[in-house]
């Protein structure tokens, strides 16, 4: 049997000696490449002495990486049982810098598995991505635990989370991340490098928080989006008219005429805050 650079078996092999056929209700896109998975590890380095939680590890790949790139400990969470074998084989080649929690990702915040601070690097199941961002980046008190956020998402989820005003993608989770991250996309990765390919091209993600931003509440930040949003053509006046319409405008200063993707992250702050009064 060939060894991969960490002296640890190929991936292929590894699926294959544990029966780890993907299955899509998990979004198993599994990174086979260990050419790749380095490459995206090396965007949340440093990792020398690092805590990194990384969720959805699947047969180990990007796992491996963050260990080979030097993390000093890696908390792998996994729903999928199939994948603990593979990930006990990873753990035993790394003694004491890997640790493995089966469960879903959705009901643990990884807050409570460490101290902090700590990074999270994921290859992320799609079905799930964006929900698991939401929970991290409106997370109370602010700033949060987590140091970095490197993400691998859908291209089309990738640019909503990056999008400003004036672009086509621009709503709710622009202006959540815009109002509390730093966010950029760092590079495209294609169909043919996962297995099984997805339907479309994937980007990697990287936020960082903001040590201060904007004062609001994230509740009322929710509601004024949440009603910008849902009535995205219509003008603010209409679409705001559950949570003050044309009133709440005019207390801050926004012509009523304009459209929720017009309006700057600051403007929502604003919009807000006079809610909150
Ligand atoms: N990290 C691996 C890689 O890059 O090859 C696998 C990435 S794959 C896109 C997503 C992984 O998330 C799968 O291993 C899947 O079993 C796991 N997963 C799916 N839903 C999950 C959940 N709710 N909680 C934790 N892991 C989950």
């Amino acid at each position: 049997m060939s060894l991969a650079f960490d002296g640890l078996p190929p991936l292929r092999e590894v699926m294959e000696a544990n029966g780890l056929d993907p299955r899509r209700a998990l979004g198993q896109n599994f990174l086979l490449d260990l050419n790749l998975t380095g490459r995206i590890a090396r965007q949340a380095m440093p990792l020398e002495g690092e805590t990194v939680v990384e969720v959805g590890p699947g047969p180990g790949g990007l796992t491996r990486a963050l260990l080979a790139h030097g993390a000093g400990h890696v908390i792998a969470i996994e729903k999928d049982p199939r994948c603990l074998p593979a990930l006990q084989a990873v753990a035993q080649h790394y003694p004491g810098r890997l640790t493995v929690v089966e469960g879903d990702a959705l009901d643990i915040d990884p807050a409570s598995l460490c101290e902090g601070p700590y990074k999270i690097v994921a290859n992320l199941p799609y079905n799930i991505g964006t929900q698991l961002l939401l929970n991290w980046i409106t997370v109370e008190p602010w700033p949060p635990r987590w140091s970095s956020l490197t993400l691998m998402f859908q291209r089309e989820v990738a640019l909503r989370i990056v999008a400003e005003a004036d672009d086509d993608h621009y709503g709710r989770l622009g202006v959540l991340c815009g109002w509390r991250t730093n966010a950029a996309i760092l590079f495209d990765v294609s169909r043919e490098a996962f297995t099984p390919p997805p339907k479309v091209t994937s980007s990697i993600v990287q936020l960082e928080p903001k040590a201060s931003p904007l004062p609001a509440r994230l509740l009322d930040l929710e509601r004024v989006t949440q009603a910008a949003f849902g009535q995205r053509r219509k003008m603010l006046r209409q679409s705001l008219k559950p949570v003050g319409g044309e009133a709440l405008l005019r207390t801050v200063g926004i012509d009523p005429q304009r459209r929720a993707e017009t309006l700057s992250v600051a403007e929502f702050v604003d919009l807000a805050n006079a809610l909150g009064r």
